[in-house]
């Protein structure tokens, strides 16, 4: 119970501080006006009853004057003295000298205002009204406090009353309408954040329709606002990682097209299209390693063509590459899929023959030697024949690389040109 209403960061306690304070100082306010009215209008009504005293008393205690009774004058104004109301007593003689003075109170203890009516009292004989003196009869703030505040403690454990029932009616009303309402919120939107999932929505338990219904529906199309937005980004994020797949794979298939051409711009002969000199080397010593490993002689067929440079004298340097290529054609349709070919210098060309004997070779070198003689190409209305000469040369166990296979066949190569050319030598 003290844990729900004693909460100093709860908002209805905050809020109810607030129109308490502002309510207590009205109260107090228009209390304090009340209380001065009451006051003066209290004071009025002492002086009405002081003024009826007086005159109640007149008669006898001017009669007691006029036979100079003293004792009945003493004991008139005793007998005044124990009014409650009146709280002292005066009478003046005729030449203004005080004959009696009386009051409840000393000096030290004098009530905060004293305040008195005057009445003369008078003697009248044979229609003759003579004057004896005056008589003043004081009451005090204190009488009319005496009075009023009696009153007032009834009304201020009214208002104590008053405002503890509201005080605590208020915070059960805001913590019923407003605080548990706000609460609820608050674990709900903490919740949703600790708990990310889809199409979760914000439930009060308030039946009212307030404004926290409202806010509650405004956040719930707020929260489907992100959702859709979040959505949205999702899957534009997602289409935007399928494009960049895709061009990212079309790049590198490109890549990988441009890379092979570069392999093979690298790898081949521009003019004619079969293996460069590096190449040639490349693939042609691996296969002979492989081949001597197994015991099985390679052969080396080196080419070069017959008085190629009285061709490009005569015909042209055009037609002499047409005559490289027609070489290359005529000698590749002779060739097996294992066999290398390849262009090793000018009009200088190399066969690379694995698991291939010297016989094999030669016969080979000689069905390219006649093919090549017997062809005959036609550019521009010109027929060109031309002839080769042939170095063959196979391989030997104590042989590394193709290098040595390449001096023997040169060697051969000479022998063949020296010899009257058209011809293969062994
Ligand atoms: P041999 O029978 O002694 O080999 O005589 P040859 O004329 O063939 O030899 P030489 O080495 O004197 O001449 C080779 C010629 O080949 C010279 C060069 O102009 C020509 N040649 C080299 N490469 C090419 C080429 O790519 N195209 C053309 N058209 N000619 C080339
Ligand atoms: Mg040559
Ligand atoms: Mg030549």
């Amino acid at each position: 119970m003290r844990s729900r209403f004693f909460r100093p960061n709860n908002l209805s306690q905050q809020l109810l501080r607030v129109i308490f304070s502002i309510y207590l100082a009205v109260t107090l306010l228009i209390t304090g006006i009340q209380f001065l009215t009451e006051y003066v209008k209290t004071k009025e009504s002492i002086l009405q009853e002081l003024e009826q005293l007086a005159q109640t008393v007149s008669a006898p205690l001017s009669t007691s004057l006029w036979q100079y009774n003293e004792k009945q004058v003493e004991s008139l104004a005793s007998g005044l003295l124990d009014m409650p109301i009146v709280e002292g007593i005066e009478i003046i003689d005729q030449r203004a000298d005080v004959i009696v003075s009386k009051k409840t109170y000393t000096m030290a203890s004098a009530p905060l205002s004293i305040f008195s009516i005057d009445s003369s009292l008078m003697w009248s004989s044979n229609n003759k009204r003579t004057y004896l003196g005056s008589l003043k009869i004081h009451s005090s703030s204190k009488v009319v406090f005496d009075r009023i505040l009696f009153n007032f403690f009834l009304i201020f454990i009214g208002t104590v009353i008053n405002i503890s029932i509201l005080f605590f009616s208020f915070i059960w009303a805001f913590d019923r309408f407003l605080a548990v309402p706000l609460s609820e919120l608050i674990s709900q939107i903490d919740d949703l954040r600790l708990n990310r999932k889809t199409g979760r929505r914000i439930s009060l338990s308030v039946v009212e329709n307030n404004e926290l219904r409202q806010l509650q529906d405004h956040m719930n199309v707020m929260l489907s606002d992100i959702e859709t937005h979040q959505e949205r980004l999702l899957e534009d994020e997602k289409a935007k990682r399928i494009w960049l797949e895709d061009a990212v794979a079309k790049r590198t298939e490109e890549l990988l097209v441009a890379n092979e051409k570069l392999k093979d711009l690298a790898a081949k002969d521009s003019l004619t299209g079969i293996l460069n000199r590096g190449s040639f080397y490349d693939h042609a010593d691996p296969l002979l390693a492989l081949s001597l490993r197994r015991n099985m002689p390679s052969s080396f067929i080196l080419m070069d063509l017959d008085h190629f440079k009285s061709v490009n004298d005569t015909h042209g340097h055009f037609v002499g590459d047409k005559v490289l290529v027609h070489f290359t054609h005529v000698t590749r349709d002779l060739l097996r899929k294992p066999d290398l070919f390849g262009r090793i210098g000018g009009e200088e060309f190399a066969i690379f023959l694995p698991d291939t004997d010297l016989d094999e070779a030669s016969r080979l070198a000689e069905e390219i030697r006649k093919a090549v003689g017997t062809s005959v190409l036609d550019v521009d209305g010109k027929t060109v024949t031309c002839t080769i000469s042939l170095g063959v040369a196979s391989s030997e166990p104590r042989d590394i690389s193709v290098d040595a296979l390449l001096k023997r066949a040169d060697l051969k190569l000479y022998e063949a040109k020296n010899k009257g050319r058209d011809r293969v030598q062994i």
